[in-house]
């Protein structure tokens, strides 16, 4: 007996490390019109790596207890950005403390106390730009802040906006390091881009006759900079979990119907409103099974374009 052709494209994509979870997944994903990206561990490589560490004048602390600190914090996190915190401290070979009341903030960052001392590391924007108030706003599951150790507002600090734009300047995410309430030390992070990752891009605007879209919580020029390597022209940078998903709705609104591409650890949610989600990465949570139609658990971006085109394939032979 022959398979029916959706359930024989589903087997094609298993056999080629894409899980589709199921027959109506496997159909929607031939119908999108237009392709949204994320960037951090979509577009470039789930392994981010330190490039550099700059202490702030006045901190006390030098790169290794600056990097030791933050690494104790971000142990907990699955994030891209955490994982290259923890490697980079590892590599050293520092002492990791335990870390208590531990929270994370979508797009934003994380705290915990370590040694006593509240630890903050994350977004610049979200830490420094008096964003206390926001961090805490209704609907933030786990604030940033502890009500111990308040974030100062720190806009006119001259050492850390200089610190936070060189490294941005250099294309690399800036990460602030932030030591009850005070900022200690920026990090400089970035991550390769995922082999054929611009010819997954070209396929996908050629598949839907729409050039994709980046969305990201990464700063500006950083995610000018991808977009020029990979070919998209339309950044939308700066946005926070939920801006992702009014973006994908106000799209869906308009009677598109989006392929959203993530990686699951900050972006679910723009996964579950778009009309399909694929999550890339092998280190997809089970939150991502949940909510994403399929889960690509090698490392090739190709596997996106080519979803699109067996979907299409077995619409027609269903037809
Ligand atoms: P992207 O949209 O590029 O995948 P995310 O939404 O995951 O990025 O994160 C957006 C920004 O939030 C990051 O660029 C970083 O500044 C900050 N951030 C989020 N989580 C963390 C973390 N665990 N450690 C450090 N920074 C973080
Ligand atoms: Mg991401």
């Amino acid at each position: 007996a022959t398979m029916p052709p959706l359930l024989s494209a589903i087997a094609t994509c298993g056999r080629h490390g894409v899980l589709v979870k199921s027959a109506a997944a496997m159909e929607r994903l031939g119908a999108v019109t237009r392709v949204a990206l994320d960037k951090t561990g979509t577009l470039t490589e789930e392994s981010a790596r330190v490039r550099g560490i700059q202490v702030l004048p006045g901190s006390g602390l030098t790169e290794y207890e600056a990097l030791a600190l933050a690494a104790a914090a971000e142990r907990p996190s699955e994030h891209p950005l955490a994982r290259a915190v923890v490697a980079a401290a590892r590599e050293r070979g520092l002492h990791l403390e335990p870390a208590a009341d531990f929270a994370s903030a979508p797009g934003r960052g994380v705290r915990a106390v370590v040694t006593g001392h509240t630890v903050q590391v994350g977004s610049p924007t979200a830490l420094l730009d008096g964003a206390a108030a926001h961090l805490e706003g209704p609907g933030d599951p786990a604030p940033l802040t502890g009500g111990d150790a308040p974030v100062r507002t720190e806009i006119g600090d001259a050492p850390v906006r200089a610190a936070v734009a060189e490294v941005e300047d250099s294309g690399a995410t800036a990460v602030a390091v932030l030591v009850d309430g005070r900022p200690v030390a920026v990090l400089a992070i970035a991550a390769p881009l995922r082999a054929g990752a611009a010819e997954a891009v070209a396929a996908l605007g050629r598949l839907t006759g729409t050039p994709p879209v980046l969305l990201t919580g990464d700063n500006k020029r950083a995610a000018a900079r991808l977009g020029e390597e990979v070919g998209i022209a339309d950044v939308r940078a700066g946005l926070l979990p939920q801006d992702k998903v009014a973006t994908v709705r106000g799209w869906e609104d308009a009677g598109e119907r989006v392929l959203m591409v993530g990686d699951g650890v900050n972006d679910a949610p723009a996964l579950a409103a778009a009309h399909t989600g694929v999550a890339m990465g092998r280190a997809s949570s089970a939150l991502t099974l949940e909510t994403a139609d399929a889960v690509v658990v090698r490392d090739e971006l190709a596997a996106v374009p080519s979803l699109v085109t067996l979907s299409r394939r077995a619409r027609r032979l269903v037809a």
